[in-house]
């Protein structure tokens, strides 16, 4: 599932740049933000407990 920069997440938890995999953090509600490395395109991944590494 991929996301844009400028979206409204739909759940909150970690986003992953889909050209750098630089993470991002957003909250449910609120747009997500471009990579620091000036991408847009963005992995989807929830933090999801018990997954941690
Ligand atoms: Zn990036």
């Amino acid at each position: 599932m991929a996301a844009h920069a400028g979206e409204k997440a739909q759940k909150t938890g970690d986003f992953y740049c889909a050209h750098c995999s630089e993470k991002v953090h957003v909250t449910q509600g609120h747009e997500i933000p471009p990579c620091p490395n000036g991408h847009a395109t963005f992995e989807t991944r929830r933090n999801e407990p018990g997954n941690k590494s």
